[in-house]
């Protein structure tokens, strides 16, 4: 007898409820959505507390349902991690990043800014991953310096081989961030056994830090310690001037917040370079 695709064996379950049938037609229109054309790249700003200037961008996915309008990552990474579909969708967000990173310098000339590229677990497990950073790099003509790989500290430590691939990307100068830093169960051991040049310290303990006495002193340990292994702080979710200023005065290196810029396609960025003159 023939093999019956999934679609098919679908068809022919009785039991299936209307809910899980909708979310394997979801899950097959992810699975497609970067081959067709339906994921876009935003970028966010990342500002420096020296002098708030620009220094980067992180990159953060959108999917263009048809149906359903522009969602968000919580609407779909987690899904798609579990699918496999974020091998596809990671190495179109580092494809469309590192071309995009390229053509910066023409709307902020003389800084050379860097671009943030999310990367999950499921990506660094894959023999191909390191060859496939190298090779958009090699691709798009960006200098390995100008790439930061953000990863959040659960994905790596218990695996050895992600662990050499860290340190081969690290090798060629792309720079490796955590992020979420603080939220997980191993963010110390994390500094020790992997190349890190970046910690990005959570926007809850950025918005906890003025009213809970706690979390303003772990942001504090975390610049502090940060700054002493040679590792940049990146604060997140900042989103009012008095967060700004205790992180500056805490020594934090840069931020990234709805107070600077949210997330916003490419050409936007563009703009807001040129606008800012920061
Ligand atoms: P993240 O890496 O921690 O990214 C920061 C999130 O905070 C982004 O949400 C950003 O839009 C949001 N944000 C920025 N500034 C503010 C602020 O001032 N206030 C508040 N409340 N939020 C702010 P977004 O774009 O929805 O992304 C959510 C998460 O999805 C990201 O969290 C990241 O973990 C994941 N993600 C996004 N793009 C990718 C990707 O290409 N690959 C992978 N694997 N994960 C991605
Ligand atoms: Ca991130
Ligand atoms: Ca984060
Ligand atoms: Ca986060």
């Amino acid at each position: 007898a023939k093999a019956h695709g999934k679609g098919q064996v679908q068809l022919f379950k009785p039991g299936l409820l209307q809910g899980e049938s909708s979310l394997v037609s979801f899950e097959r229109q992810l699975g497609r959505a970067a081959g067709a054309g339906e994921l876009e790249v935003y970028y966010q700003p990342i500002v420096s507390l020296t002098d708030l200037r620009c220094t980067g961008a992180e990159a953060l996915v959108r999917w263009q349902h048809p149906e359903r309008g522009l969602l968000k990552p919580e609407e779909f990474i987690s899904l798609a991690e579990s699918s496999g579909a974020i091998l596809g969708i990671g190495a179109f967000v580092l494809r469309r990043s590192c071309a995009d990173a390229v053509t910066w310098p023409e709307a902020r000339p003389g800084v050379p800014m860097t671009v943030h590229v999310n990367v999950s677990a499921r990506e660094l497990e894959s023999d191909h991953f390191v060859d496939s950073v190298l090779w958009c790099l090699a691709d798009s003509g960006l200098p390995a310096q100008r790439l930061v790989l953000e990863l959040t500290e659960t994905v790596v430590l218990e695996s050895l081989a992600a662990v050499e691939r860290l340190k081969t990307l690290a090798g060629h100068g792309i720079r490796v961030a955590i992020d979420d830093f603080g939220t997980g169960y191993s963010s110390l051991s994390t500094l020790r056994s992997l190349p890190i040049s970046v910690v990005k310290l959570d926007a809850s303990f950025v918005s906890g830090a003025l009213s809970n006495p706690v979390d303003r002193t772990v942001v504090e340990a975390i610049v502090q310690m940060s700054a002493k292994l040679g590792i940049d702080s990146i604060a997140e979710g900042v989103e009012r001037l008095d967060q700004q200023e205790l992180l500056a005065q805490f020594g934090t290196d840069a931020v990234q917040g709805h107070l600077y810029c949210p997330a916003v396609p490419d050409a936007e960025l563009r703009g807001w370079l040129a606008r800012a003159d920061t």
